[in-house]
């Protein structure tokens, strides 16, 4: 292994010692950020987000509250309980877990959820802003890829990028967030023709398409930076990314690992845009 690892860990830990502050700050004001997760039913994937979430926060002194809402739950029940929670003044953030079941309508709730509360940018009130480039808030898994990138020393200004993915929560969100950063940046899909081309050039590639192995060695310029947004779990139960970490972290000059990469970081940036949410409110 030649790639030097950035680990979620490290990035996690420097975004605590900016929080510490600002949270003491908050604190002195006698705010305590809160956190509202709505989650339906208990899939596995929400249940462990929510975990990981509540040790984050437990260590960073922010609250969470949760509340469960059965899977029959109505259109009018879901939008009763998120209106109490936009309205509700010690409530600063709120995350929905998505995808919603498909009694509910997931677009017409993503424009009920008040902007300025909106952590995970589900609003189109806040989509709008990733693309103006406003202040809003971005999406935690995106941002959380350019966090891990930036504290380990990668500046984006100039930098041939590609993405890998196009979704709403991932691969779009952080094309435009790296264009406001100034990289030059090639967005590839499931029908771009030819992905190991348009990787071959990048000085950093994002990989965010949920599937395992699909970033080989031969498509990774020698010291180019992978930073890897993917989580599969394989047949033995055993979590990977999107890369082929054994055989790209021989070539890369950097590289996230799966587990122990960017996603031991979206929790770190929830916290951050739940305290940030807290100190804009008046
Ligand atoms: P998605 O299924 O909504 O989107 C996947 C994207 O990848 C699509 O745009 C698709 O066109 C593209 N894609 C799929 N196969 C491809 C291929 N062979 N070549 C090129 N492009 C291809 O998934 P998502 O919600 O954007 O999540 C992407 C991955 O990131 C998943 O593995 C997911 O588990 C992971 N994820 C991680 C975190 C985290 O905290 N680390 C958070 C959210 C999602």
């Amino acid at each position: 292994m030649t790639a030097q690892l950035m680990l979620g860990k490290d990035t996690a830990a420097a975004v605590k010692a900016d929080l510490d502050r600002e949270i003491e700050d908050l604190k002195a004001r006698g705010i305590i950020p809160r956190l509202e997760i709505i989650r339906v039913g208990e899939k596995p994937e929400d249940m462990a987000y929510e975990n990981a979430a509540r040790k984050r926060f437990e260590k960073l002194g922010i609250e969470l509250n949760v509340t469960e809402l059965p899977e029959d739950v109505t259109e009018e029940e879901f939008e009763n309980s998120l209106a109490i929670k936009n309205e509700d003044p010690l409530v600063h953030g709120i995350l929905v877990f998505r995808p919603l079941p498909e009694n509910l309508d997931e677009e017409r709730i993503s424009g009920l959820i008040a902007p300025e509360k909106d952590v995970d940018c589900m609003s189109p009130v806040n989509i709008a802003k990733v693309m103006t480039g406003d202040e809003g808030f971005d999406p935690c898994t995106a941002e959380a890829a350019i966090e891990i990138g930036e504290r380990n020393g990668i500046d984006f200004d100039g930098k041939k990028v590609t993405v890998i993915g196009r979704s709403m929560v991932v691969g779009r969100p952080l094309a435009m967030m790296l264009l406001q950063k100034n990289a030059t940046v090639t967005v590839c899909h499931s029908h771009t023709k030819d992905l190991a081309e348009a990787c071959r050039g990048a000085d950093v590639i994002i990989a965010a398409a949920g599937h395992a192995g699909l970033v080989a060695a031969d498509m990774v310029s020698e010291g180019a930076c992978v930073i890897d947004v993917g989580i599969n779990v394989g047949p033995d139960g055993k979590l990977t990314g999107d890369v082929d970490f054994d055989a790209v972290s021989e070539k890369a000059g950097m590289i996230t690992p799966v587990p122990g990469g960017v996603g031991g970081v979206t929790t770190s940036i929830l916290a951050r845009h739940v305290v940030l949410a807290a100190g804009r409110k008046k």
